[in-house]
């Protein structure tokens, strides 16, 4: 498996340990590639869009023009996983002008919500499809605050008729985990976006549940 990491900015070393464990764990070997420029990521099986700073990662996927190829991955069916600031950049809108969002998952989200640097925490999550709760890792994490439908339309919250740009056609964004009531963890067809880091810790679950198929969520 070819494992891309978008490595413009970023914690991509701890992804790039993170998907090599996960997918030893399922015997096979991840091959991975730190993404910097455009011309690689079509030869990615699958991608990961670390956390860091979604300004500068944003910035940075448009003046390279990797930004075009990740939405070609995921209009092609090939999964992602995108955490913390790899989330708000997949996000429809992150409320913020200096984040240009890919629309790869019909959400809004907001920036810091949970505070700054000091207000990161560890805490165990429920996660959908989990037996036991997942260790989560928030730092200056971002909040979902609003989920659509998949089909353009904000479904919860929101400024109602307001348009969206996410797929006519698509998947619903389905809510995996929340956090005092807010969601925390959602996925839209092959695009898994948490607002925590899964990368930080030695648990491969959410990379099973984004890679693997080995966790049955749909239908709980
Ligand atoms: N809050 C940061 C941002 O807006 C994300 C923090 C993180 O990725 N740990 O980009």
């Amino acid at each position: 498996m070819q494992a891309g990491v978008i490595a413009v900015q970023g914690d991509v070393s701890e992804h790039a340990a993170a998907i090599e464990r996960a997918a030893a764990a399922h015997g096979e070997a991840a091959e991975v590639v730190e993404i910097r420029q455009s011309g690689t990521v079509p030869d990615c099986d699958v991608l990961l869009m670390p956390g860091g700073e979604s300004t500068a990662i944003s910035r940075l996927l448009a003046r390279e023009g990797i930004d075009d190829e990740i939405r070609d991955h995921v209009a092609a069916g090939k999964p992602v996983l995108a955490t913390c600031a790899g989330l708000i950049v997949a996000a429809t809108d992150a409320k913020d002008e200096r984040v240009d969002t890919l629309d790869l998952i019909d959400v809004t989200v907001d920036r810091n919500a949970f505070g700054r640097q000091k207000d990161s925490f560890e805490a165990p999550l429920a996660v959908k499809g989990l037996e036991s709760p997942f260790p989560a890792v928030f730092i200056r994490a971002p909040l979902i605050d609003e989920v659509g439908d998949g089909s353009g339309v904000p479904i919860n919250g929101g400024d109602g008729g307001r348009q969206r740009t996410a797929d006519p056609d698509g998947d619903a964004v389905e809510v995996l985990a929340r956090w005092d009531g807010d969601p925390v963890a959602v996925r839209q067809g092959p695009v898994v976006g948490t607002s925590f880091h899964p990368e930080l810790t030695s648990d491969s679950r959410i990379h099973d549940l984004a890679f693997f198929d080995t966790v049955e969520v749909s239908g709980q």
